[in-house]
């Protein structure tokens, strides 16, 4: 059976105060058990929450990480930092680091690469634009994404791998794509993986969703055959938002 996942992506939100007070709101809260829960919050901020979850069952990962172990690259992160303070877990490819931070497929297949060399779990977002949904081509989009950064891997780390599909469309726009698109490009890249590897690695491999997703609407989205979960970027900075998505599997 596959893992059942909701992340929260807290993006450049949160000072390390408000960071563990929110850590604090979303663990009184009541989660379904069943749930693998995650907070990304900021890289300053990791460390106090991997102490502020302990012993909660909440997992902490990183927004990104450089796809070097060590060196002269200013300002950045590398995985083997992130493990010894308790992270094991990194979002690579979203779209903010896409769009703002120039990341290619290219530059994610390393970052991937070097994050399994290193032992970490992996959430590797991905997703269309608008213009390339509106024109028909989201498929061919998204198989070119996941072909690029991910297909050369083994088929033993797939085990690190799980999938965030985030059409950029929805993301932070209030703008959900429906239950029926989702579980349409879900089982799509299903097939991709089990015509790529196998049947076991398609069925095995969490596909999370992301864009807009809210309370009122997780149940629905969650309840699709091929959805594992989401990935929440705006809903899940506030604990009884956050928490009421979690409670969104029956
Ligand atoms: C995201 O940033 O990954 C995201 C899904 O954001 P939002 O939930 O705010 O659309």
């Amino acid at each position: 059976m596959r893992k059942q996942i909701v992340a929260g992506n807290w993006k450049m939100n949160k000072t390390e105060s408000e960071s563990i007070r929110l850590i604090d709101e979303i663990k009184a809260q009541k989660l379904n058990e069943n749930v693998n829960v995650f907070i990304a919050p900021t890289f300053v901020n990791l460390a106090s929450a991997v102490k502020s979850t302990k012993d909660s069952g909440i997992q902490v990962a990183a927004q990104n990480m450089h796809q070097s172990s060590s060196g002269a690259y200013t300002g950045e992160i590398s995985a083997g930092m992130l493990l010894d303070i308790g992270v094991n877990h990194v979002i690579l490819g979203h779209s903010e680091r896409r769009a703002y931070f120039g990341e290619t497929d290219q530059l994610l297949n390393e970052k991937v690469q070097a994050a399994s060399d290193a032992g970490l779990q992996i959430i590797f977002c991905f997703g269309e634009e608008l213009d390339d949904r509106k024109s028909g081509a989201h498929f061919n989009i998204v198989k070119q994404q996941l072909s690029t950064a991910l297909f050369d891997l083994d088929k033993s780390q797939w085990s690190q791998i799980v999938l965030a599909y985030e059409p950029v469309w929805a993301i932070g726009t209030g703008e959900t794509a429906s239950p029926a698109q989702a579980q349409e490009m879900h089982a799509f890249i299903r097939t991709l993986i089990e015509d790529h590897y196998d049947s076991a690695c398609a069925d095995g491999v969490s596909i999370l969703y992301g864009g807009s997703v809210k309370p009122a609407n997780a149940d629905e989205i969650f309840a699709q055959t091929d959805v594992d979960g989401g990935l929440i970027g705006g809903a899940s900075l506030q604990a009884a938002d956050f928490a009421a998505i979690v409670n969104g599997f029956e």
